[in-house]
């Protein structure tokens, strides 16, 4: 078998042993995780994994891939009762009565449970929503007989004793950790700050956004774009200034929670059958792995976004070792006039977006302490570029 690591490879002996002890792994997008739990799910006489899932999108993305190796697997509803090797389960199902815990300790005093993973785990920090009642139903988990495998792209050193906490997990549990670098030689970095204006931010950010698209954001066939937003209103104003400007030769379609789930996964289905560019706020299939997305355009940032949070979206761009890019067009405000109540992960994002030397630099120092400059064979950031001139003059 191939490895893209060799944390990767050792995670996986880790778990095919079911060690007592929970394990928390940091592998960059689409350096393999899910190989993780489906590798054991695979073996002889396997007992059950249960893969939960925050997402929708992922769970979908990871019951497809289980289903494309011929795996015995099933999504959890209440009325399962018989052991299946592997079970992909959403965190609702963690709150419903007589649901995915009172099955997770049938299956426990059976001796039949063998690991509970949980994918993209870093949103206990990140996501407001896992913040409240089901995060309670988290700390439960590690009560279990079976080996807890926390799955995460994303989890800067820094956060880490927050996130232990937040999970439960207690000294006497002896977490191990298998991280490996998260920073991507392949992703482009680059932050455009226009100075603040009299106007709405769209209004700012507009002009530049139709300059990048005519003249850098050109994608071959079958090549995705994301422009993210922070507001519903501003995808519509984007969307409309695209159409006028005729900034792409066609409509981008819009992608946000207020579609209606089924026009929701109806756009995200359309964008991943044919490509091209789409404008979104920031849940757009989160977790999922978008094929050939080659540019990631983040237009402005609110308060409580964090460098964690922007590095998961970017990472999506950077997973099939391709060259990508992503861009940042943010309001560039005075110092002076900025909130000085921000969190460490928000003041890490200002860091970034407000660097005056490699980006790289910024983001590895941050995610994976380690502040290396962009080197030979990486694809330069917006400051180790010599031959890039941003030449996004307003029209
Ligand atoms: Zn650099």
């Amino acid at each position: 078998m191939d490895f893209h690591s060799i944390q990767q490879r050792d995670c996986l002996v880790r778990v095919v042993q079911a060690d007592p002890e929970p394990l928390l792994v940091i592998l960059p997008t689409g350096d393999g995780k899910s190989l993780l739990f489906l590798v054991p799910a695979s073996l002889p006489g396997a007992r059950i994994t249960v893969v939960i899932v925050p997402y929708v999108g992922l769970k979908d993305d990871l019951v497809a891939k289980a289903q494309a190796a011929s795996l015995h697997s099933a999504v959890f509803t209440t009325s399962l009762q018989e052991p299946v090797p592997l079970i992909f389960a959403s965190t609702e199902h963690m709150l419903e009565n007589g649901g995915l815990l009172h099955y997770l300790r049938l299956m426990s005093e059976r001796g039949q449970l063998e690991h509970i993973v949980i994918d993209a785990c870093h949103v206990v920090l990140t996501d407001m929503s896992y913040r409240a009642a089901p995060l309670q139903r988290f700390k439960r988990l590690v009560e279990f007989k079976c080996q807890l495998l926390l799955l995460t792209a994303t989890l800067p050193l820094t956060e880490e004793p927050q996130f232990v906490n937040t999970m439960g997990l207690t000294s006497e549990m002896r977490l191990q950790t298998m991280r490996c670098a998260t920073g991507w030689p392949n992703l482009h970095c680059r932050v455009l700050g226009i100075p603040r204006a009299v106007g709405r931010n769209c209004d700012i950010l507009g002009p530049p956004l139709m300059n990048l698209l005519r003249e850098r954001a050109i994608l071959a066939l079958g090549e995705r774009g994301i422009i993210l937003c922070l507001f519903v209103h501003d995808l519509e104003v984007y969307q409309s200034m695209i159409h006028r400007n005729g900034a792409l030769c066609y409509q981008p379609q819009i992608y946000h929670s207020k579609l209606g789930e089924s026009l929701r996964s109806n756009t995200l289905a359309k964008w991943l059958d044919i490509g091209g560019w789409i404008l979104a706020t920031k849940g757009l299939g989160v977790g999922i792995d978008v094929p050939k997305l080659r540019m990631v355009i983040h237009m402005s940032f609110g308060q409580q976004d964090t460098l964690m949070e922007y590095s998961q979206q970017v990472g999506r761009a950077a997973w099939d070792g391709i060259s990508g890019f992503c861009y940042c067009l943010h309001v560039h405000e005075d110092p002076e006039s900025m909130s000085t109540a921000l969190t460490p992960g928000s003041e890490a994002l200002s860091n970034y977006l407000y660097a005056t030397a490699c980006r790289r630099q910024t983001l590895g120092a941050y995610l994976d302490s380690e502040a290396a400059i962009c080197g030979a064979g990486d694809s330069p950031c917006d400051f180790c570029d010599d031959t890039l001139s941003w030449g996004l003059t307003p029209p």
